[in-house]
């Protein structure tokens, strides 16, 4: 079979670190362009300073992988999908669930694959927790989501800009997984957000979670933190009415079943992701799931705002 030629728009830390190698290593694809403000490329890829550059040079690229911040990525993804390519786009999808829902209509509309990916998804333990929820009503849900911003995003200024999510966009990794496994729909209830006086986004935030029909005594939430310097925290806790307890830790790739390790396999997001996104080109099917991103605009609706303590990087 003739791979698919792909070109990465945004050629920042997760391009680097994972989606050149994930595309690399996978025989359906052949990485033909990198559009990089700065010039910069992989080997000897060649390199456009702009979309409309590549666009235009390279009419038979015919996938785009976008992995620039989301604020600013509307018009990347619409020239490209007016541009009739297929697209590929790091999580958070957009800056506003507005734009995510007209992408995915402009998708349809040119008849061309939007996949929306949300890397924390693409676990075997986090799929292996979907399958044991299912049926089930929540009783406990608890997020713990403690890093250390310094060590995981040092110098990106875009996280504190307007748009730019702040704890959110580790966050949305957390929400993602929720709203894969979670077997009823959870609202955002209440919300309370941290923002550092010199910041546009919080840098803490703590959100509860109600469902359509909660039981009685139920206690569903969230805790984000950047501010942890101690050993980082991943891990999401659940019980059901029905006696399932289960935690899923390191983001979603180890699954305790009653404090027994069930499911404990080494981190493939990414290579998983490039997978699905074959079987989606072979569908002609798009993935576009705005869950995570309504759970954290419905708590900049509902949410309160504290100022906290400037934030240097
Ligand atoms: P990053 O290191 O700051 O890289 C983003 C790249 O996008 C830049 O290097 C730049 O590439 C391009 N860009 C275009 N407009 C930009 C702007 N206004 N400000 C900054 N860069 C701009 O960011 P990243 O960590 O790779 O994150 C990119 C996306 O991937 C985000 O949505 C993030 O949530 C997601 N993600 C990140 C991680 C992680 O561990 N860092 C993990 C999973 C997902 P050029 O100079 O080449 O144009």
């Amino acid at each position: 079979m003739k791979p698919h030629r792909i070109a990465i728009v945004g050629l920042g830390k997760i391009a680097i670190d994972q989606h050149v190698p994930s595309i690399l290593g996978n025989p359906y694809f052949e990485l033909a362009a990198i559009v990089s403000a700065r010039g910069a490329t992989v080997g000897d890829v060649p390199s456009f300073r702009t979309l409309d550059a590549f666009l235009t040079e390279m009419p038979d690229v015919e996938l785009v992988a976008v992995c620039t911040p989301p604020a600013g990525r509307f018009a990347l993804v619409r020239a490209a999908l007016q541009a009739g390519r297929h697209v590929l786009i790091e999580k958070p999808p957009s800056a506003t669930l507005g734009e995510i829902t007209e992408l995915a209509a402009i998708a349809a509309a040119e008849r061309r694959v939007l996949f929306a990916t949300w890397h924390s998804r693409f676990n075997p333990a986090v799929e292996e927790a979907r399958k044991r929820l299912v049926g089930q009503r929540l009783l406990r849900l608890e997020v713990n989501w403690r890093e250390d911003v310094r060590r995981w995003h040092p110098g990106q200024a875009w996280i504190w800009e307007a748009g730019g999510f702040g704890v959110f966009d580790p966050g949305s990794n957390a929400l993602s997984i929720v709203t894969d496994i979670a077997p009823e729909p959870l609202f955002v209830a209440s919300a309370k957000m941290e923002v550092p006086s010199n910041c546009q986004t919080a840098i803490g935030a703590e959100l509860t979670f109600s469902t359509p029909d909660p039981i009685e005594g139920s206690r569903l939430g969230a805790v984000f933190d950047w501010r942890w310097e101690g050993e980082q925290s991943w891990t999401i806790t659940i019980e059901t009415t029905e006696g399932t307890r289960l935690t899923l830790t390191e983001g979603g790739t180890k699954l305790f079943v009653d404090d027994v390790l069930l499911v404990d396999e080494p981190s493939r997001e990414y290579p998983r992701i490039y997978e699905r996104f074959v079987t989606l080109l072979a569908e002609g099917r798009s993935d576009v799931d705005t869950r995570p991103l309504q759970l954290i605009a419905d708590a900049f609706l509902v949410g309160e705002r504290k100022q906290v303590e400037a934030f240097e990087d």
